[in-house]
C-alpha cells in the first residue's frame, strides 16, 4: 500500500489544493492530507475548522482514497509513523521552489526512506493561495473559482468579521 502524505497550512483549502490532492489520490494508494500544527504562523481559521473544510471539501469532489489529520513536530517523523514513502508538495511560480527545494533536502536527510514528489501547479492555480482567498473575501471580492463552494460562505463570514 503506497501512502502518500500531503502536509500543509490549508488556511483554509483552495481549489488549487482540491486539485493536488486529486492529482495525488490518481498515484497512491492512500492520501492523507495533514494539517500542520504550527504555533508560530498566525492562522485565520482553527484546525478543526481547517480540517471540517477539508472534509467538506473532498466529500464535495468525490475523493475517496483519502484521509485527514493534523500533526505538529517534525514531518520526517510523522511520515515514518504513517508508513508514507512521500511527501506531496505543490509548485505554483519560481518563487516555491527555493523554500522547497531546502524543505525536500532537509525531510531526505531526517528520512531517508522517504522521498518528495512536486506537482506543478495548473496554470489556472498558479496565483491561488490561501492567503489571496483571505485579502480577497476581507474586502469584500468575489471568491467564487478560488475555494469549493461548499465551504465559501464560511470563509467570507470569518474573513469579513476579522477585519
Ligand atoms: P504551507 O504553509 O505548507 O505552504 P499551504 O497550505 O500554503 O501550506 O500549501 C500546502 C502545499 O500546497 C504547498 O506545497 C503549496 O506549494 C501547495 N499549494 C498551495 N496552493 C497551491 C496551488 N494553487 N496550486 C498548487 N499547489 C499549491
Amino acid at each position: 500500500m503506497r501512502v502518500g502524505i500531503y502536509p500543509g497550512s490549508f488556511d483554509p483549502v483552495t481549489l488549487g489544493h482540491i486539485d493536488m490532492i486529486k492529482r495525488a489520490c490518481a498515484m497512491f494508494d492512500k492520501v492523507i492530507v495533514a494539517v500542520l500544527i504550527n504555533a508560530d504562523k498566525q492562522a485565520c481559521f482553527s484546525i478543526s475548522e481547517r480540517m471540517r473544510f477539508l472534509e467538506l471539501a473532498l466529500k464535495e469532489a468525490s475523493i475517496n482514497n483519502v484521509e485527514i489529520d493534523s500533526f505538529n513536530g517534525l514531518l520526517a517523523d510523522y511520515a515514518k509513523r504513517k508508513n508514507a514513502c512521500a511527501v506531496v508538495r505543490g509548485l505554483r511560480a519560481v518563487s516555491d521552489f527555493d523554500y522547497e527545494f531546502q524543505m525536500a533536502l532537509t525531510n531526505k536527510r531526517l528520512n531517508p526512506d522517504m522521498e518528495t514528489v512536486f506537482f506543478t501547479s495548473q496554470s489556472e492555480y498558479m496565483y491561488l493561495s490561501s492567503g489571496t482567498v483571505k485579502q480577497v473575501a476581507a474586502l469584500g471580492g468575489d471568491i467564487t473559482g478560488f475555494v469549493p463552494e461548499i465551504i465559501k460562505q464560511d470563509i467570507i463570514n470569518k474573513s469579513v468579521n476579522k477585519n
